[in-house]
């Protein structure tokens, strides 16, 4: 896998305030709560950013976020704080993963329900969720990512994939920035609820090969990632939910 270059923007100060207004948004817009957290490589460094592990995500500014390296040992933060306790989550993806620059980790009860059922596996029904068209693993051990060997068997059953989900737990997103976390997150969750809903009414019809090949052909993902990324801190900012000033 190929490392993507990280935008010159993404400053320090720049990721902060990404992650910071990801985590709001996330929570927000509903698919993250209490628990939970995004992550992002910071650029030259065997480092990420990630929040503590009690600020809570509604409230989460850029100085309250935590520099680990990839055993969860910080590096850098606010005196006091501890990391997640699902710190190892992130920094094993991260090491392992090179075409990795941001991870989003949240516990979204309704798209988990494909995990609680033997009958049920999350199809891909919505268009944006062709991302996942090489597969969406199901990790089988619901404990919490608490150290580093269960990070491993994380990073083992996501293998080439950009998402999974821990079994009556929650959801790991990897994606190349926090824009691009974000977006992903958002399409995760919308195509579990449409496989909801459509299961409701009928027998579903997953997209075949030749629909998933039909939407790819004339996707822009760069393009995508930075329209979803603009509507949401707009109207974020527009509606109250980010502070007005921050320059992201
Ligand atoms: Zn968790």
């Amino acid at each position: 896998m190929n490392k993507p270059e990280i935008p010159p923007a993404d400053t320090e100060l720049a990721l902060r305030l990404k992650v910071a207004a990801c985590t709001q948004l996330l929570v927000h817009h509903k698919l993250m709560n209490y628990s939970g957290h995004v992550s992002a490589r910071l650029p030259s460094r065997d480092a990420f950013l990630i929040q503590p592990i009690d600020v809570p995500r509604s409230g989460l500014g850029p100085e309250h976020l935590l520099i680990c390296d990839y055993d969860g040992k910080i590096l850098q933060g606010p005196a006091g704080e501890k990391a997640p306790a699902e710190v190892a989550l992130h920094g094993e993806i991260l090491r392992a993963r090179p075409d990795v620059n941001s991870v989003a980790h949240f516990h979204h009860d309704l798209t988990n329900a494909f995990t609680l059922v033997e009958d049920r596996p999350l199809l891909i029904v919505k268009n944006h969720a062709i991302r996942w068209a090489d597969g969406m693993p199901v990790h089988p051990d619901p404990a919490h990512v608490a150290n580093a060997k269960l990070g491993r068997a994380v990073v083992e059953t996501l293998g080439k994939h950009h998402a999974l989900q821990i079994r009556a737990h929650g959801q790991v997103i990897t994606a190349e920035s926090v824009e691009a976390v974000l977006t992903d997150s958002v399409h995760f969750v919308e195509n579990a609820e449409a496989l909801y809903h459509a299961t409701c009414l009928g027998k579903v019809v997953p997209l075949s090969p030749a629909d998933i090949a039909s939407f790819a052909e004339h996707f822009k993902r760069t393009r995508h990632v930075n329209k979803l990324w603009r509507f949401y801190i707009e109207s974020g900012q527009a509606d109250g939910v980010l502070p007005a000033d921050w320059n992201i």
